[in-house]
């Protein structure tokens, strides 16, 4: 617990459109899950909102009857409620407490999907998530006049979350039960933004005034994130890197003139893993469990994952790729160099599904080198971790990258990454220069330029360090012994928190 006297525990709502266990499509709902539960064990008394999604009924979790409201939409009052769920995965021993709320509106909420059906987005999504920021600010009101719990942190998460921090500074200004909460935007991604036609900014609840360039107006369309990235007291992305790279036309998305006018209230926080599932010398998928004191299994798990594929039982490195086959990681990269790869001595695993052609090409050349290239266009939890336990290097070379944590997953397993160095890519891999293999800090290989080139040099190098054995082994075990937790992070986040706070007074 990081709690002193000077530094009472803090009431923190989370709000965010997917939580593990309740809902996920992404990686949002593993940080929000897994911060909310390490900001309770640091003492915190948080509660998480998320829709009350059909999946979630579906889990059968008892809930309570719920607080009920109306709220305004595009098409006049609606009905919602907020009950509070018994999920046991998100339960906290003490010291702290964790409760999760779900907002409910069948109508907008019990579908199929979180966002989209058939690969089409909801066309009321606006109105979806504006009643539900809505109505977390009623029960924040709710539990103000009720229960005396006021939030001091809302603590938002991406463009679905992000109209709360808009409501605080405008529609509920100056409501006592508010009148000292402060706002943090976190941005998982900016290539989603809630994009909406100017017709529905009415959905918001919003002033009129409040449609212009510099709040909610972007180019003549409604911008949701845009909006909270305007009006959050802090803004936080989940690496330093990427937070200092989007305030550029490149890693932008267009934003890039709001986010920097606003850089003094941006920080970077990289995320955690999840040590437990994530940990060579306990993982149920590994076949013979090994750690950094001790690699021997890491060897058995090379020759099982060979066999597994079909590869040939060799001692030359086993390059993996675990990632959705997209052009954001980089995958034609990885194309690229494999008519060069395969003059030299190593094998190439790939696991992936994403774009057609991608899938296509990848599975071309395993069909071309068959015991050289294995290639699995399908998801599968258990062969990534062989993966990340059987391979000796993970190749990355992202074009962007908000974080990341198949890199995390492969510096926990001694599986040395080799990176393209941006976002959370460069903030969590040490390169190999001499003078950082000389201090023990060097985890891995990067490269700067977006070209397989560059991408090969860094191979090339990777795999000329990999033939001097004890180099190779003091690379993998700096990258095994890295702190990963996610009890890191949240500390990070509070400190932030506090210093936001103690900016104080109603602004
Ligand atoms: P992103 O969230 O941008 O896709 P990350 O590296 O942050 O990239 O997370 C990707 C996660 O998805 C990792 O846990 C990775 O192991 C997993 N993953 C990606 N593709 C597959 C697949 N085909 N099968 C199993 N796991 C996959």
């Amino acid at each position: 617990m990081n709690l002193t006297p000077d530094q009472p525990p803090l009431n923190i709502c989370m709000v965010a459109s997917e939580v593990v266990p309740l809902a996920k499509t992404g990686g949002l709902a593993d940080v929000v899950g897994a911060l909310a539960v390490e900001f309770a064990k640091l003492g915190h008394d948080v509660c998480v909102m998320l829709p009350a999604y059909r999946h979630v009924d579906e889990l059968g979790y008892q809930m309570t009857e719920g607080v009920r409201f109306s709220v305004p939409s595009g098409h006049g009052p609606i009905d919602t409620r907020v009950q509070e769920v018994f999920a046991p995965p998100l339960h906290v021993q003490g010291p702290g407490r964790l409760r999760v709320f779900v907002v409910r509106h069948d109508p907008y909420f019990s579908r199929s999907g979180l966002y989209q059906e058939a690969g089409r987005d909801y066309p009321d999504n606006l109105d979806r998530f504006a009643s539900f920021c809505r109505t977390v600010m009623e029960m924040l009101i709710h539990f103000g006049e009720h229960d005396g719990w006021r939030a001091d942190l809302l603590h938002v998460h991406d463009w679905q979350a992000a109209l709360c921090a808009v409501y605080l500074r405008t529609l509920y200004q100056g409501r006592p039960s508010l009148s000292h909460t402060r706002s943090v935007l976190t941005i998982h991604n900016l290539g989603y933004q809630g994009l909406f036609p100017a017709t529905q900014f009415s959905s918001t609840g919003l002033p009129l005034h409040l449609f212009a360039p510099a709040a909610l107006e972007f180019y003549g369309q409604v911008n949701v994130l845009k909006g909270g990235l305007v009006f959050a007291d802090l803004l936080t992305t989940v690496s330093p890197t990427y937070s200092q790279e989007i305030q550029r036309a490149e890693y932008g998305c267009g934003l890039e003139g709001v986010i920097t006018e606003r850089k003094g209230v941006l920080f970077g926080i990289v995320n955690g893993i999840d040590t437990e599932i994530w940990n060579p010398a306990t993982d149920p998928y590994v076949i013979a469990p090994y750690h950094a004191s001790d690699l021997a299994g890491k060897a058995r798990c090379k020759k099982a994952l060979q066999r597994e594929l079909g590869l040939r039982l060799l001692k030359c490195p086993l390059l993996g790729v675990i990632a959705r086959l997209t052009s954001q990681k980089g995958i034609d990269l990885v194309i690229d160099v494999l008519p060069e790869l395969m003059e030299l001595d190593v094998q190439v695993v790939i696991l992936g599904t994403g774009e057609p052609h991608y899938e296509q090409e990848v599975g071309e050349w395993a069909g071309r080198y068959p015991g050289k290239i294995a290639v699995r266009t399908v998801f599968d939890e258990g062969l990534a971790h062989r993966i990340e336990a059987g391979a000796d290097m993970f190749i990355m070379p992202s074009r962007y990258e908000p974080c990341g944590l198949s890199q995390l997953y492969s510096l926990r397993y001694g599986t040395v990454p080799i990176v393209r160095k941006t976002g959370g890519l460069a903030d969590t891999v040490v390169a190999y220069t001499p003078r950082a293999f000389k201090e023990s800090r060097a985890t891995g290989f990067s490269f700067t330029d977006s070209s397989s080139a560059s991408l090969l040099t860094c191979l090339l190098l990777a795999m000329s360090v990999y033939r001097k054995k004890a180099d190779w082994q003091r690379i993998v075990k700096t990258g095994m012994t890295q702190d990963l937790s996610w009890s890191r992070s949240a500390t990070t986040y509070v400190h932030l928190f506090r210093q936001v706070i103690s900016q104080g007074g109603d602004q």
